[in-house]
């Protein structure tokens, strides 16, 4: 079931890309694995999976050694500056940025490895006030504060939409991140910002992709439902 879903999954990436006219090597599918065992994610691995998603520190520690080491794995969830260590050399990226305070220890971190970590601001485009999330009106200076950080490279922007009903209804959001992510590029911080956004979910990857999405999330829509929804 689950290969079958991916592949499925892909190939509705795929459609709406070239529906949309975007060249679907710039989409990546992201299989949100956490709470699932590893059997699960060995055969989305099978079906052909590379890039994972987990929200917790200590799932992304247990699970690291238990998959191929070609798995790019992507922190999507909130993320302690105290937690940073444990994954700074298991991640490709970092989605979930929202403070100074990480930004910084994500940079401290990967020097220690002298490595670059790739990571996306996550903003709260709808306002909710249970999101994590740099607000709308504080990006454009939180970008000035963390841009010049030495061992980070800002990917571009990531939300999570609310959960609707109808898809559509979230369609704004991903505009208005898309808007802002251009609005950034403009100002053309010595090379430093990539312009990609990471948006998009089982229930409304579709919306997103065509309105310029990079990195979809889905986990539902490949793993099927979490015991407990987190
Ligand atoms: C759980 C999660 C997803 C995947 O959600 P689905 O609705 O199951 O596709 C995507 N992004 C983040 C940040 C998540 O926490």
């Amino acid at each position: 079931m689950i290969s079958e879903n991916y592949k499925k999954c892909l190939s509705s990436v795929k459609k709406k890309a070239n529906e949309y006219g975007f060249d679907s090597n710039n989409i990546t599918l992201i299989a949100v694995s956490k709470t699932k065992p590893i059997p699960d994610l060995l055969e989305a691995y099978n079906a052909g999976a590379r890039d994972f998603g987990e929200n917790k520190v200590q799932e992304i520690v247990e699970k690291y050694d238990k998959l191929p080491n070609d798995v790019r794995w992507h922190m999507i969830g909130h993320l302690q500056t105290n937690k940073v260590k444990y994954i700074i050399d298991k991640v490709w990226a970092i989605h979930s940025v929202d403070s100074l305070k990480l930004a910084e220890v994500i940079s401290k971190e990967a020097a220690k490895h002298k490595l670059t970590m790739p990571i996306f601001i996550e903003v709260n485009v709808a306002d909710e006030e249970t999101k994590f999330g740099v607000k709308v009106d504080e990006l454009p200076g939180f970008i000035d504060k963390i841009k010049d950080l030495p061992n980070i490279t800002i990917m571009g922007l990531m939300t999570v939409a609310p959960y609707v009903d109808n898809p559509e209804d979230n369609r704004q959001h991903f505009v208005t991140l898309k808007q802002l992510s251009v609005d950034i590029s403009r100002k053309n911080i010595d090379n430093r910002y990539g312009n990609l956004l990471s948006m998009g979910m089982t229930n409304d990857f579709e919306v997103a992709i065509s309105e310029g999405s990079n990195f979809v999330r889905v986990g539902t829509g490949i793993f099927g439902k979490r015991e407990y929804n987190i």
